[in-house]
């Protein structure tokens, strides 16, 4: 994570971070690292607002920690060494493969507050590239953090290929005859759809008409 500034955590955040605790799964944890103090708090009581709104299962989901620490230091705290961290980066030079899953055993997603969906991207994973990690690449067009979270899962555990799992991208959202919106990454197709984070699709739309208001 990037420094949050101790700014409220925005919606769209909470829903990404609390889609990928269900797409992590059961007995996966998730670990939310240089958050300021605020957006720990936020975390927890974000989390409880989203799954009564969206209704997620729990017992489906991975558990998670939220906190103010910088990855090293949360490494060094947990005694991970940096051979078993695999860096996700756009700019890696190899794919990540089903065989990565016995090569790493943590996995590591790039900056997200208000820079990480950033279009075009502006290396912003660069700064974590920069502390020595292992990179791996997942294809070359940009996806959501929940989404890569998701693609990794896929095949580091359940050990499918890029190849194997459907993608749409840029795809665009609609909510009326007259009303859309594009995405300008690249997502998982579930039952013929983006799988976007529960809420999502309602809060763009809020957010369509809150411009249109303002
Ligand atoms: N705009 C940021 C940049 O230019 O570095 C990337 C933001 S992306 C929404 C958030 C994170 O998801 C990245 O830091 C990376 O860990 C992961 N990610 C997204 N697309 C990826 C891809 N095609 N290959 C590998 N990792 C990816």
């Amino acid at each position: 994570m990037e420094e949050d500034e101790g700014h409220s955590l925005p919606k769209w955040v909470l829903l990404e971070y609390k889609h990928m605790l269900s797409l992590a799964g059961q007995g996966n944890k998730v670990c939310f690292t240089h958050l300021s103090q605020s957006s720990c708090a936020a975390i927890q009581k974000g989390f409880e607002s989203v799954a009564n709104s969206v209704g997620t299962q729990k017992s489906s989901e991975a558990t998670f920690e939220a906190t103010s620490i910088s990855i090293l230091e949360y490494m060094k705290l947990q005694g991970v060494p940096m051979n078993r961290v695999c860096l996700l980066d756009p700019r890696g030079s190899k794919e990540l493969s089903p065989e990565d899953g016995s090569e790493f055993e943590w996995f590591l997603f790039g900056g997200i507050l208000g820079m990480s969906g950033d279009d075009p991207p502006r290396d912003r994973t660069g700064e974590l590239r920069a502390l020595g990690f292992a990179g791996r690449r997942l294809g070359p067009i940009q996806m959501t953090t929940d989404t890569a979270l998701g693609v990794t899962k896929m095949i580091v555990q359940d050990q499918m290929t890029m190849e194997t799992i459907p993608f749409v991208d840029h795809p665009t959202i609609k909510f009326s005859k007259t009303e859309s919106v594009e995405m300008p990454f690249r997502y998982i197709i579930k039952e013929g759809e983006p799988l976007l984070p529960g809420g999502m699709k309602q809060h763009l739309y809020d957010d369509l008409n809150r411009g249109f208001n303002d």
